[in-house]
């Protein structure tokens, strides 16, 4: 299958503490990954960035109004309990929500198959009027709800990051025709197994501490499908968080960087079979800057071998 990568500049802007350099560095370290890759059709383009308007579709006024408010250099504006915002992050929200709206309108128009967009921040532990998480905009749902508003009508997210995406489930949750579907560690605070939203459009699977590759991807290929298939969505999502790598400092899974292939192809795999080939990754967690990068190749790779 065909990726287009989508990256901005402006979502390096975005620098909180207590390690400025440390969200720019971990994007760069997926864009170099990804552009060492040698698939010479793996195509990369950028965005205009959001509008305030545009957010309006998952989130209040009063919340965007208070995201983008300008900060003045060198503070920081901090969002209870863990979410800190600094002089650039209102350009670098603009600019990584961007990303997923012009890989939806790509996608949904058949002008590119696939997309994966390199945000930062991240997006899912966003809700509609909270930043949470080191997220301010749920770009996943951002990106789900403007393709139900091209046309549309059944989106699915698969959500990989070893955090619950708390944000996406309440975003969801009361839409029949929307279905979201988290693996993730069993010690985040939400994603319990009988939070089923308002139709059964909410799987959560908790996984217990050291689960590795290959109990992650038997779930994956039975559970997780068989969830899909039932819901037979006309465009699936992926929450592309790398940090159930069992490297990552953030978490307790134990994913090696070879698995992110498989589940990248399974995901593909799904798409394909499904939904005529739509599907649109993002980028979410991920923390550990030297297997990072290989994480991301790996699930991308995984996405271009994929056979439907
Ligand atoms: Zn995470």
């Amino acid at each position: 299958m065909n990726v287009t990568i989508y990256t901005h500049p402006d979502c390096l802007n975005h620098r909180p503490g207590p390690q400025p350099d440390f969200a720019p560095a971990r994007l760069l370290a997926v864009e170099t990954a990804l552009r060492r890759l040698p698939y010479p059709h793996l195509q990369w383009r950028t965005a205009q960035p959001a509008t305030p308007a545009n957010l309006l579709a998952i989130h209040t006024q009063k919340h965007i109004d208070a995201i983008l408010q300008p900060i003045a250099p060198g503070t920081t504006r901090h969002y209870p309990p863990d979410t800190d915002a600094t002089a650039g992050t209102a350009s670098a929200i603009r600019a990584a929500a961007g990303l997923a709206l012009q890989a939806v309108a790509d996608v949904v128009s058949g002008k590119h198959q696939s997309a994966f967009c390199l945000c930062s921040p991240g997006g899912h532990h966003a809700e509609v009027e909270m930043a949470s998480g080191f997220c301010f905009v749920n770009h996943v749902a951002l990106a789900a709800v403007y393709a139900q508003q091209m046309g549309m009508k059944r989106v699915a997210v698969v959500d990989i990051d070893v955090h619950h995406g708390n944000g996406t489930q309440a975003m969801f949750w009361n839409y029949p025709e929307r279905l979201f579907i988290s693996l993730h560690e069993s010690a985040s605070p939400t994603g319990h197994t009988h939070e089923t939203g308002c139709a059964e459009n909410i799987l959560n699977i908790p996984l217990p501490p050291r689960t590795g590759g290959g109990k992650y991807i038997e779930i994956l290929k039975h559970t997780v499908l068989e969830k899909l298939h039932a819901f037979a969505p006309d465009m699936l999502f992926v929450s592309a968080g790398l940090d159930a790598h069992q490297s990552d400092p953030l978490g307790n899974l134990f994913l090696a960087t070879d698995d992110y292939k498989t589940i990248g192809s399974i995901l593909a795999s799904a798409a394909m079979t499904l939904c005529n080939g739509r599907l649109v990754s993002i980028l979410e967690g991920g923390y550990n800057l030297s297997t990072l990068g290989n994480a991301a190749a790996a699930y991308i790779t995984g996405i271009i071998e994929a056979q439907s």
